[in-house]
């Protein structure tokens, strides 16, 4: 069944208020997208048409948390295969708005996030949680989902939203989905359509340096140097390929570790040509 396309914030809300007058008890599902829609979508769609009577996607590319204009060209937008993606699975409805529609004028009020971003990707990308932030409490305003379906793929961006509904009293519960690999380990993302086969090929690497990273933490490395150092030295050294950073952070606070005592989240960041990638894993040390 093809999804309604609703447009306008005011629609959406609508329908959303219709949903719970015909049915009181109706669960909504919610699940935020930019589109490019791939099997890593669809798995947080899956989980929530299991859990929810109504599933809601979001397409919407919001240049807010964009901090390079040239990226925000780029970014694929595919909306016609997204809505037969989100067909297939069952989806309800599409909320597909207009930057205009999001943002009508250059927005007064805008959320701050402190601690949380000053490392990992919040280094290199100056205002990027903070806009990505906005957009998510200003689509939880509209939709007003029980439940929302987050990748763990983007495991700063998880731990940031958790945070922002609690911080903020936010009332829907965040359901975070582990991360969806092709064969090889590489983290499926929409921006891997950009990427040449033998940058495809290059791509892998940053899950082998997270792997080898794990694998340092399991035989009971404690040392997060001595971790990077084993880690990184997997990226090969090639003239297109460039690790932004690969680092040893607490799962909740993202804060670099001085030791590993407990889980820690290893995330990376690696340019393969002109496409960034990101990816992590969450390790526990043996007892
Ligand atoms: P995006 O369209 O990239 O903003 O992603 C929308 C949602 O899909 C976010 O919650 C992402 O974490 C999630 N997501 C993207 N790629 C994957 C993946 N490979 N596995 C699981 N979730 C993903």
């Amino acid at each position: 069944m093809t999804p309604v396309v609703i447009e306008s914030a005011a629609a959406m809300r609508l329908y959303i208020d219709e949903r719970r007058r015909a049915e009181p008890e109706c669960q909504v599902g919610f699940v935020p997208t930019m589109g490019a829609l791939h099997r890593g979508h669809a798995r947080l769609i899956e989980q929530a048409r299991k859990a929810c009577r109504t599933v809601v996607v979001s397409i919407f590319v919001n240049p807010l948390q964009f901090d390079r204009p040239d990226d925000l060209d780029r970014y694929p937008r595919t909306l016609e295969t997204d809505l037969d993606l989100c067909a297939g699975l069952g989806v309800d409805t599409v909320f597909a708005p207009s930057a205009a529609e999001m943002y009508p004028r250059p927005p007064a009020c805008v959320v701050d996030v402190h601690r949380l971003a000053d490392h990992l990707c919040g280094r290199f990308r100056p205002g990027h949680f903070g806009g990505m932030a906005t957009v998510v409490l200003k689509l939880f305003q509209i939709v007003r989902p029980d439940q929302a379906y987050f990748g763990e793929k983007d495991a700063q961006q998880l731990a940031i939203i958790r945070r922002l509904v609690a911080d903020l009293n936010v009332p829907v519960e965040i359901v975070p989905v582990p991360t969806v690999r092709d064969e090889d380990g590489l983290a499926l993302s929409s921006r891997n359509r950009r990427l040449s086969p033998e940058e495809r090929e290059q791509a892998t690497s940053l899950y082998r340096a997270l792997g080898e990273a794990r694998r340092q933490i399991l035989a009971g490395a404690r040392d997060p140097g001595e971790v990077r150092r084993h880690a990184t030295a997997v990226i090969p050294a090639h003239a297109g390929i460039k690790l932004e950073y690969l680092a040893i952070v607490d799962p909740e606070e993202l804060q670099p570790v001085e030791q590993v005592a407990g889980p820690v989240l290893v995330a990376g960041a690696l340019w393969v040509g002109s496409t960034r990638l990101i990816d992590n894993l969450l390790c526990s040390p043996p007892p």
